[in-house]
């Protein structure tokens, strides 16, 4: 089998679409604020790009760049001002941030309703209740893929790979919330291959180049990648070893362009939706 390509730059180009007539519906722009602590390279491409998308779709975007010895203090007054500031309706914190700083306790600072990568523990509590709310937009975009696809959900064997608050956990909640039948898997799972093998449908979130080989993936299974692994070269790839998936997968996502644009778009999305519940009030 050779696996047909999720493309994630097309899905996203086409939500930014349906955007920008929800923005021309607004008395005024969506401002989006981004924080950058540091000057962390990697970062640094992410913030830029991010900012790069706000302005095509005619956001009104700034970027906050904070030095990286800044007191957790200080960056709490910097977000606050942010959740003071009407003109504001989305706030992001570039994670991670420098060492010595906690991003939890910094996240915990941002106003709720304009929790633009839907990280605070409101969001998380809405979506752990199923209920509306602003989501984290990595595995936001990848149910939109899914469902851009027609992947059938209900009754799904999914395996989430890795846990983080940002992508594993809140993944494993949505593909839950959407009948699939889930397992997550971590550093501590005994027999990731056997797990893997079961699923159709795997979701992978390591950070570990090419850790899902092509063994470990059912004939016929859907593969997204999120990790995005940057080489000594400057060159993206994913967790997922994609040559060797991609002859056992019925789909796959490219690494770059499969999550990462749509990761991007969800954190339009939810700008535009916060702008929205603001200007609509
Ligand atoms: P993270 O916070 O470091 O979490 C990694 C997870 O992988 C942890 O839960 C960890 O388990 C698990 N893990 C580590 N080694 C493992 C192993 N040997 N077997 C099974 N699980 C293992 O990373 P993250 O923030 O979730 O990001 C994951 C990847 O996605 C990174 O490459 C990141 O760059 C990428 N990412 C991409 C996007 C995008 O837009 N495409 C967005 C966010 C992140 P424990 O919990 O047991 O430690």
């Amino acid at each position: 089998m050779t696996a047909r390509l999720l493309d994630g730059k097309d899905l996203a180009r086409r939500i930014q679409q349906g955007l920008r007539a929800r923005i021309a519906e607004l008395p005024r722009p969506p401002g989006l604020s981004v924080i950058l602590v540091g000057a962390d390279p990697g970062s640094q491409v992410y913030v830029r790009r991010k900012g790069e998308v706000a302005h095509r779709l005619g956001l009104r975007h700034e970027q906050i760049d904070l030095p990286a010895n800044i007191s957790a203090a200080d960056l709490a007054k910097q977000i606050r001002r942010l959740g003071d500031d009407d003109a504001v309706d989305g706030i992001l914190v570039q994670l991670p941030l420098p060492s010595g700083l906690d991003p939890q306790a910094a996240v915990a600072h941002i106003d709720p309703t304009k929790d633009a990568d839907g990280l605070t523990t409101t969001s998380a509590g809405l979506l752990a209740q199923g209920r509306l709310g602003l989501r984290p937009c990595t595995p936001a975009g990848v149910m939109a893929l899914l469902a851009d696809a027609n992947v059938p959900l209900r009754g799904a064997r999914a395996l989430v790979i890795g846990r983080s608050l940002i992508v594993g956990r809140p993944m494993a909640q949505m593909l839950e919330q959407a009948d699939a039948t889930v397992t997550v898997a971590h550093s501590r799972t005994i027999d990731l291959a056997a797990e893997a093998r079961r699923a159709d449908i795997i979701v992978a979130a390591i950070g570990r180049p090419r850790f899902v080989t092509g063994d470990m993936i059912r004939d016929g299974a859907v593969v997204i990648d999120v990790g995005m692994n940057r080489g000594a070269d400057g060159s993206l790839c994913g967790d997922v070893d994609f040559d060797a998936a991609a002859l056992r997968a019925s789909m796959i996502t490219p690494v770059p362009g499969g999550v990462g644009p749509l990761t991007i778009a969800g954190l339009m999305a939810n700008t535009v939706t916060a702008s929205e519940a603001r200007q609509r009030r």
